[in-house]
């Protein structure tokens, strides 16, 4: 088991900070006389505000991710658990992060709004990183290293001795952003959690799961992370009806399970079909739910299909993926519409 001082890591002023304490953290009992919150006594039960740390929601994450419910956070979406890192470990100006290119957009972007300089390590041409690479751009103000796997656009895992390697040695945290994780199931890092209490590990109900519009993401971590996450957010980050829908949706894995397969069996046709147009120089190895793909003239694709109101993602100005368009696997129907139309342009 590998510890770093995690304590030494955290802001002074979020160590130092004194939380603020509402009404439903200082009694958690259920069944009283709720006269401490200033609320309306009718209209059961929104009347009522919700659980601030979640719980009946994390016993249900804790069983089917196995992992303790202590080491649990949950956020409005994980971009939440993003941004709320990044301000408890990161002195605005003095601070950085190290991440990937290309990577999902939002790591830059909140560092970018906490004035947290970051810092970009390019992927290999097999779209992994180079993991010594990596260390040297760190400085000791290195707090957080952002990585992504299956990575955003590039649709691949990352190895995972690679991320080993950043766990061992690395003196902050490594946070590994696996919102795409329930397309490759069986390559989930969350094991690793037990051995190594720099790792944090993200995921969401916005990609597999089909829930995207109820806002909700997960943070798997070290007690001392979680407490210092949870020390900082807003007391009612998740409402009750993002709680109501979280918990009826992961009761139901099973539906999960069967879009996941119906996404993949539909991803292999896809990627069989794209491969034949004469326009397409690559389709990539994908682990997620969306293919990358290099053709000769992506602008006037992506245009083209706007104009049929198929609205793909041109990520050709993106570093590594010069000519590339990004697809999601939609529907059969969807998914048709789309090579139907790819055949017109052809
Ligand atoms: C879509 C996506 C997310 C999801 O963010 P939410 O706030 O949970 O909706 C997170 N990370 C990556 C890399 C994504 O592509």
């Amino acid at each position: 088991m590998r510890k770093i001082n995690i304590d030494k890591l955290i802001r002074d002023n979020i160590r130092e900070l004194v939380p603020y304490s509402s009404a439903r953290s200082e009694y958690t009992g259920k069944d009283a006389v709720f006269l401490d919150a200033n609320e309306n006594p009718f209209n059961f039960p929104y009347n009522r505000y919700p659980d601030p740390l979640q719980m009946t929601l994390k016993e249900r994450v804790s069983d089917l991710k196995n992992v303790p419910v202590e080491n649990i956070f949950l956020g409005n979406g994980s971009d939440e658990a993003i941004d709320l890192l990044i301000r408890a470990f990161c002195e605005p100006s003095l601070d950085n992060i190290v991440s990937i290119s290309p990577t999902y957009g939002m790591y830059k972007v909140c560092a970018d709004i906490n004035n947290v300089s970051i810092i970009s390590v390019a992927l290999n041409d097999l779209f992994q990183i180079d993991g010594n690479e990596l260390l040297r751009k760190c400085t000791p103000r290195t707090k957080l290293i952002y990585l992504c796997s299956p990575n955003n656009p590039t649709a691949q895992l990352l190895q995972k001795e690679d991320v080993v390697a950043l766990l061992e040695k690395f003196e902050g945290l490594v946070v590994v952003d696996e919102a795409y994780i329930d397309f490759a199931k069986e390559h989930t890092l969350v094991p690793l959690l037990a051995e190594y209490n720099n790792l944090v590990i993200l995921q969401t109900l916005s990609k597999a799961w089909g829930m995207a519009g109820i806002r909700l993401g997960m943070a798997f971590a070290d007690v001392q992370v979680i407490t210092c996450l949870n020390k900082i957010k807003y007391p009612y980050n998740v409402n009750t009806l993002t709680i109501e829908a979280g918990l009826k949706t992961l009761n139901n894995e099973k539906q999960k399970d069967d879009w996941v397969n119906k996404i993949l069996d539909e991803k292999k046709k896809l990627i069989e079909v794209l491969k034949e147009f004469s326009f397409v120089n690559k389709v990539f190895h994908s682990d997620a739910n969306f293919i990358l793909v290099k053709t000769d003239s992506p602008r006037k694709i992506y245009d083209f299909l706007v104009n049929k109101r198929i609205i793909i993602r041109d990520r050709s100005k993106v570093a590594l993926c010069e000519g590339c368009l990004r697809i999601t696997v939609g529907t059969p129907h969807e998914n048709q519409i789309l090579i139907n139309a790819l055949k017109e342009y052809l």
